[in-house]
């Protein structure tokens, strides 16, 4: 591994950085992503072999293709660079992945959800219409055509209640930040999935 340019990006920063997300999966690809981007020097090979490849099984986690053996690899690779890392930049990275580890949550993301509710790939919008009021908001601010419905006028009735067509919801969250009546909510796509299939 050849050594790489550092920047001024301090440890602190990186886990300032890391520490506004929810998700422990979340907050240790961000921790080490903005380790490799800045602090990682590359001079010692278990901190940056090792960081390499925890980013590609945390992206996996995180758009749902990971399955219980990229935990174990995350584990692995975490506990090999607290030991073997040769400064303190590598070992902090290491403990601070594995205290992530430890919250258990990085197993939902196997079985298809987040139980922060961030990570999107696991997440879906949808409208409750009962809260709905076919005002239209949602239906203006949705750039990807992914809401299907009629705006409500006076003195007509039967309207098709308002609803996210799956398949074209690019999860942007725009229609959730308009929707003034709470309308639109975030849910985990397996839950529903699971009660579509009772239902069914
Ligand atoms: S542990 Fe320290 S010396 Fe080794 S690659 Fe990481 S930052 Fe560089
Ligand atoms: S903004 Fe909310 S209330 Fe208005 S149509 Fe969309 S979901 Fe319904
Ligand atoms: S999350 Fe974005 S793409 Fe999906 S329905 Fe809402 S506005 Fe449209």
């Amino acid at each position: 591994m050849t050594q790489k340019e550092t920047t001024q990006v301090k440890m602190e920063d990186v886990r300032a950085k890391a520490d506004e997300k929810r998700c422990p999966v979340q907050k240790s690809l961000v921790f080490v992503e903005e380790f490799l981007d800045g602090p990682m020097c590359g001079k010692c090979f278990p901190c940056s072999m090792g960081s390499y490849e925890a980013r590609v099984r945390m992206r996996r986690l995180i758009d749902g293709t990971a399955t219980s053996e990229d935990i174990n690899a995350v584990k692995r690779i975490s506990l090999h660079m607290e030991v073997s890392s040769m400064c303190k930049k590598g070992k902090d990275t290491a403990k601070y992945v594995l205290e992530q580890l430890d919250s258990g949550v990085f197993a939902d993301h196997v079985s298809g959800s987040c139980s922060c509710n961030e990570c999107t790939a696991h997440m879906k919008y949808i409208i409750i219409p009962e809260k709905c009021t076919l005002c239209g908001d949602c239906l203006d601010a949705c750039k990807d055509n992914a809401i299907i419905g009629e705006k409500k006028k006076k003195f007509f009735s039967g309207y098709m209640p308002f609803e996210i067509v799956q398949k074209r919801c690019t999860k942007c969250g725009e229609c959730m930040k308009v929707c003034t009546f709470g309308a639109v909510k975030l849910v985990s796509a397996r839950e529903t999935a699971e009660a579509e299939k009772v239902g069914a």
